[in-house]
């Protein structure tokens, strides 16, 4: 984004540019935003009850029995929403993970964090926080899921743990 700005800057001496679809001049802005949203979680309440609880749950298509994670109301395969709330497994395999030094807003007070991927047995990929020195970490290892409670904002989340 930033070299398209740079660049319409260059050509016009402003940063605009023409909305392919509408022909609309429109401006961009060069300002980073802070936001405070509010999302409706109402439709995955169960998940934030289970976590309150110390358990994982998730969505499971009752037709052809994916399971989901996050947690969605619809089956885009099925293309239904006869969804069933499940227990998800707490072990799985690790598959990548990046270590994130430069941080957004919202995370500037954490250390440099390890973000990774992992195939949990039952099907889905969750990515999350994974806890310990990341370079003992490698692919292919098994990791488990666990509730913890995230320190600077004292609420409950989820991230892997290496098993021993
Ligand atoms: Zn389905």
């Amino acid at each position: 984004m930033k070299e398209v700005i740079e660049k319409q800057i260059k050509e016009f001496g402003l940063p605009v540019m023409t909305d392919e679809k509408s022909g609309a001049l429109q401006w961009l802005d060069l300002r980073e935003l802070n936001l405070r949203y509010i999302i409706s979680i109402e439709n995955i309440k169960p998940f934030f009850e289970g976590l309150k609880e110390g358990k994982l749950l998730t969505t499971k298509c009752k037709h052809c029995g994916r399971i989901f994670f996050p947690p969605q109301r619809d089956c885009p395969s099925c293309r239904i929403s006869d969804m069933e709330w499940v227990e998800l497994s707490r072990e799985g395999t690790l598959e990548t993970l990046t270590v994130i030094f430069v941080k957004p807003p919202s995370f500037g007070s954490y250390d440099p964090y390890t973000v990774a991927i992992a195939k949990l047995d039952d099907g889905p990929r969750i990515t999350a926080w994974l806890k310990g020195d990341p370079r003992k970490a490698k692919p292919g290892m098994r990791v488990r899921l666990e509730i913890s409670k995230r320190e600077k904002e004292g609420y409950m989340m989820y991230e892997l743990v290496p098993v021993e």
